[in-house]
């Protein structure tokens, strides 16, 4: 009786892992199946810009997935004709807030009654601004809200742009360099993409040095050590001159310094993430909705005006060494998520940069500073689908980047307007 009891439990056995070895094979079958019958879908490109400084006429772009796979002249049929756009790479923006936004009262103050879903609903609606504004990744600096929004937009269903964020920020208060330290490694341990500190006050407080030299290096050093990059928000001389020594790899905002600093920066390859003109005029065309809040003030208003006249200055000086790696950011903050692409049309045409420049600077070049070089940025085999589409030809007239008619992130499409 055992024996049969015994003979039974081994046949019952052996059922089930027959059950599961087909289930598993037919799951697999049909995992392979599905993805060899995923279509490649081709889109014609009357004008490429390859996100590397190249720029090629009627090319098919076919992506299959998530990748592009091949760049050729074929002329077959194809399933998004854009030969009346000039296409590249998604645009990156490398500052954003996500979470920021006006309160229900059109104000910019946190209202006590708002909820922590509303927060993220507000932020989900600023990512989507922004992804059909044509930026398929941005760089968070930061909430802590963004985590969540950052998983849930990587799980495929909610449109947005890739998203990378320092959940918060680290500050003069944060503590001796010892606590500095151990604050890195709690953001590294809690999934922050990068690290943000500010080294220097707020331009509508005078924007001067407040963190000391050994705060600074123990945040970037710890930092490096983790793999994770710093981004300091910094102005003058002084900070970034201790900034760049210490090897952080970025610089926000930037602004009013010398000489030596651009070569130094130049030198050690930190990238400068300026901002020169959206973040300013969003300011100014909301000022009901800030002043009076914090340092909105009269005087960090007039702080402000000053700093944007001084910015194009120096941008001017930062663009004539020709070696420094100027990054695409906008500090897009409450009223700027979506008018991202005004920063390329303040640079070319205000900043004196040359169209391609800004483009690849939104591109390749930020990819690098956010470590994805071998990932985004550029149209090559291999790299993921993240596409924009628009009209005219931004190289002559930079404006044209406010025209956006196709968005295609991670090969799928976002945006397709009719022409
Ligand atoms: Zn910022």
């Amino acid at each position: 009786m055992k024996q049969l009891f015994q003979n039974l439990r081994q046949r019952r056995l052996l059922q089930w892992l027959t059950v599961f070895l087909t289930v598993a094979s037919t799951s697999f079958l049909s995992a392979t199946t599905a993805s060899a019958q995923a279509e490649p879908i081709a889109i014609r490109a009357g004008r490429l810009l390859d996100g590397v400084g190249g720029v090629m006429e009627n090319v098919t772009i076919t992506i299959e997935g998530s990748r592009i796979i091949r760049l050729d002249d074929s002329s077959g049929p194809v399933d998004y004709d854009l030969t009346d756009l000039t296409v590249m790479p998604g645009w990156i923006d490398t500052h954003v807030h996500l979470t920021a936004h006006f309160n229900a009262q059109g104000r910019y103050n946190r209202d006590p009654d708002e909820t922590p879903a509303q927060t993220v609903l507000y932020a989900a609606e600023n990512a989507h601004r922004m992804l059909m504004a044509g930026f398929t990744t941005v760089q968070s600096l930061g909430s802590v809200a963004d985590k969540d929004l950052r998983d849930a937009i990587e799980r495929g269903e909610l449109p947005g742009p890739r998203v990378l964020t320092s959940l918060r920020a680290i500050s003069v208060s944060s503590g001796t360099p010892d606590e500095l330290r151990s604050i890195v490694r709690e953001l590294h341990a809690d999934g922050a993409d990068v690290v943000k500190m500010f080294a220097s006050a707020s331009i509508r407080e005078g924007g001067v040095k407040l963190m000391s030299d050994q705060q600074i290096r123990a945040v970037c050093h710890e930092a490096n050590e983790l793999g994770l990059r710093t981004v300091v928000h910094a102005y003058g001389t002084e900070s970034l001159t201790a900034i760049i020594e210490a090897g952080c790899e970025g610089i926000e905002h930037g602004n009013r310094y010398s000489d030596e600093v651009i070569a130094l920066m130049a030198e050690h390859g930190t990238y400068l993430d300026p901002h020169l003109g959206l973040l300013y005029a969003n300011y100014f065309d909301n000022r009901e909705k800030y002043i009076g809040l914090g340092n909105y003030t009269e005087e960090g208003f007039a702080l402000m005006e000053e700093a944007r006249v001084i910015g194009y200055e120096t941008f001017r000086r930062t663009l004539a060494n020709g070696n420094v790696k100027i990054v695409y950011g906008t500090d897009a903050v409450a009223g700027a998520h979506g008018m991202n692409a005004e920063e390329f049309i303040y640079r070319v045409r205000d900043g004196g940069q040359d169209p391609m420049a800004a483009i690849v600077s939104a591109t390749s070049l930020a990819a690098e500073s956010l470590g994805l070089a071998d990932q985004i940025g550029s149209v090559r085999p291999g790299y993921l689908a993240d596409l924009v589409a628009v009209t005219g030809n931004p190289l002559e007239d930079i404006s044209s980047v406010r025209n956006v008619k196709f968005v295609m992130k991670d090969g799928v499409v976002y945006k397709n307007l009719p022409r």
